[in-house]
């Protein structure tokens, strides 16, 4: 599984830090986040909460431009060692530079060159989902959506909301949301993981999004499921993601098979593998377990995911081109 093809959508771009690079970026600049870090030398959280916390802990190492660029390029080797050919990555002018539209630009110049650097590298393409964070709350996102609105195109081509779920309500974002569509940027936001099937009738509703980040507890509401299905809403499902965080006991009880069978566009992503001891190859194999999917199955999610990827359509020509090489 580890060298298939792959195209993930959803994944937290300081969530997928290597837990060695932000130790060593914390010994340089003689910062102590030992609270971090579990015994083994991965991050330790207890629940969500917690894991939120502690993620703003590890992203407070990253001051600098170059701290991205060296961050994009360790995301980008690791993701590529797993296969995965296209990703899109939430990144935020909320960490990168306190939501100044200078400061970003200066971020974004550093995190688009190690971009370029990968591709060029590990054929590896990126592109970036810029998202509000939904606990800082609804005037931060308006600073947010128009950082993004500003340096929308070929690279920043979406905008979301990551963040406490439980904090507001989807609708109470809709001023940031109308700003980036207006922009012409394509739009996407956490729902259905610790909010109930409302929060994603809310995302359709009053966000107006075509992707829903997780939206996997649509399964408790047969007729949101008939409706995702039928609207063709992709769901960037994180099956380890959740079920580190306790949302699911176990892969075989994770609704991402029920959601496939009953025609919802469903794709497999890693949200932010190292928080969450995955990896795209690890997702494969365990699903490979719980569900006998094989190959075939998995690059039929691959060609789901490349279409409701956030780029143009040379680039998505490029990527499906790759996909399908490896028909026999
Ligand atoms: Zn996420």
């Amino acid at each position: 599984m580890k060298s298939l093809p792959k195209v993930e959508l959803h994944t937290h771009l300081e969530g997928a830090a290597p837990p060695a690079f932000i130790r060593g970026l914390a010994q340089e600049k003689g910062m102590d986040i030992s609270g971090v870090f579990a015994p083994d030398g991965g991050y330790a959280f207890k629940d969500f909460w917690h894991f939120l916390k502690v993620y703003e802990a590890a992203t407070s190492t990253l001051t600098t431009p170059e701290d991205y660029h060296r961050l994009t390029l360790a995301v980008l080797e690791e993701s590529a060692a797993h296969g995965v050919i296209y990703t899109e990555s939430f990144m935020s002018p909320d960490f990168c530079g306190g939501r100044d539209l200078s400061a970003w630009r200066e971020y974004l110049h550093a995190i688009q060159e190690a971009a370029a650097q990968a591709e060029a590298q590990m054929g590896i393409i990126l592109r970036a989902v810029v998202t509000c964070v939904r606990h800082f709350g609804p005037e931060k996102a308006r600073e947010t959506a128009l950082c993004a609105a500003e340096t929308a195109g070929d690279f920043i081509t979406g905008f979301g909301m990551g963040g406490d779920e439980q904090s507001g309500k989807q609708g109470d974002f809709a001023w940031a949301f109308d700003c980036a569509r207006e922009a012409g940027l394509r739009l996407t936001t956490h729902a259905g993981e610790w909010g109930g099937p409302q929060s994603i009738r809310d995302a359709l509703d009053d966000l107006r999004v075509e992707r829903i980040g997780h939206g996997v507890r649509a399964i408790e509401d047969d007729a949101l499921v008939d409706h995702l299905a039928e609207r063709e809403i992709v769901l960037e499902v994180c099956p380890g993601s959740n079920i580190a965080l306790g949302l699911y006991p176990d892969w075989q009880d994770h609704p991402i098979e029920r959601l496939r069978e009953r025609g919802v566009k469903v794709t497999i992503s890693t949200d932010d593998p190292p928080f969450f001891h995955t990896t795209m190859t690890r997702e494969y194999d365990r699903l490979a377990d719980a569900f006998g999917w094989n190959e075939d199955s998995f690059r039929d999610f691959n060609i789901v995911a490349a279409h409701a990827a956030f780029c143009d359509t040379e680039t998505r020509a490029r990527v499906l081109k790759k996909l399908e090489q490896t028909d026999d």
